[in-house]
């Protein structure tokens, strides 16, 4: 029976790591899959962290991962599936068959992204995340979906790479933090396509099209990509019955992680929360340890 068992690997859940192995609380840290340190790990650059300013996202979270594994966290790759209730803490049973024992847990889970969801979205060519995928758009076109600092970001990235970029919106004003609104804009070859809302990919087997609505008009625009970043939803499938939570499934949480359970605590992007970022993830990491050490009546 461990301490701490953290489910996640992104800043939340190493962060966490950091702080329960300096306080000497035996922890592991389950990640569902290596994919560097969480959502992070594909951005291409971070200018909001403190004092690394500039640094990539892939590079960052493997500080992270580093910092923790150089305390002596144990990371291990295991996709949680369900979690019980016992007498003295939890029994989460991983995809795999295996089962660890907590007297707490930490769920650091994060998000996925939203998925289109219109005819011709599992074609190939359609992606998730501009910088994973983007290099294989040189010189060519490729639309993006949404409005928010992800779209943007993905706008402007691929704008970088591709002869033309889409940016296909709903509404007529983006929700976007101003910088990257006005850098959109005044980027050559990305067109803005407003207050329209894609219907239909098509293509054979890879996108050659994607049909959109605009003014009660039906439109084509050819494109090679389609890159659809329309928000997000909490990887919280595992909790449903086992905790609160809110109507949009993030667990509910204070700032101290404590959730509906005792003993459960909840961090970073995966908890309700005004504000999704690293720094406040990270913070998140460091209140649920601190709250876990009271818990466990260790201070
Ligand atoms: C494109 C993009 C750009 C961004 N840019 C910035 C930025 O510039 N600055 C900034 O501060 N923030 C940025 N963010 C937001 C930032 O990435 C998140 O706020 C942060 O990663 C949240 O950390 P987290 O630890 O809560 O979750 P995540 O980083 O999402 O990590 C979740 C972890 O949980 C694991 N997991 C999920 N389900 C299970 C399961 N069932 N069992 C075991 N493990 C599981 C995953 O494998 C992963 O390791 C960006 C996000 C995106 C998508």
């Amino acid at each position: 029976m461990i301490d701490i068992l953290i489910i996640g690997s992104g800043p939340a859940g190493l962060t966490a790591a950091i702080y329960a192995a300096r306080a000497k609380l035996s922890h592991i840290v389950a990640e569902k899959d290596f994919m560097g340190s969480g959502a992070i790990a594909v951005t291409e650059q971070v200018d909001n962290f403190p004092g690394l300013f500039g640094i990539s996202g892939y590079d960052l979270g493997e500080k992270f991962r580093e910092h923790a594994e150089k305390l002596g966290t144990e990371i291990i790759t295991a996709e949680a599936a369900e979690i019980t209730r016992t007498e003295s803490g939890f029994k989460t049973r991983f995809k795999d068959g295996s089962e660890i024992d907590s007297k707490t847990i930490v769920y650091a889970a994060g998000t996925s992204y939203r998925r289109l969801d219109i005819e011709g979205d599992k074609l190939l060519g359609v992606s998730y995340c501009a910088t994973c995928d983007g290099a294989f758009y040189d010189g060519k076109t490729a639309a993006v979906i949404g409005g928010g600092d992800t779209a943007l970001t993905d706008a402007l990235y691929l704008a970088k790479i591709a002869r033309k970029v889409y940016l296909i919106h709903r509404r007529d004003e983006f929700r976007a933090n101003r910088s990257l609104v006005e850098k959109v804009k005044n980027c050559a070859n990305i067109e803005l396509v407003l207050s329209a809302k894609p219907t239909k990919i098509t293509g054979e087997k890879r996108v050659s099209a994607i049909e959109i609505s605009q003014n009660n008009e039906t439109k084509t625009l050819d494109v090679n990509g389609v890159f659809a970043a329309i928000g997000s939803v909490p990887n919280t499938d595992v909790l449903k019955g086992l905790v609160e939570l809110d109507e949009r499934g993030y667990v509910k949480a204070d700032e101290n992680g404590e959730t509906s359970l005792p003993g459960f605590y909840a961090a970073g992007d995966v908890r309700t929360k005004a504000l999704r970022q690293v720094i406040t993830a990270c913070s998140d990491g460091a209140c649920c340890v601190n709250s876990v050490e009271e818990y466990l009546n260790l201070r």
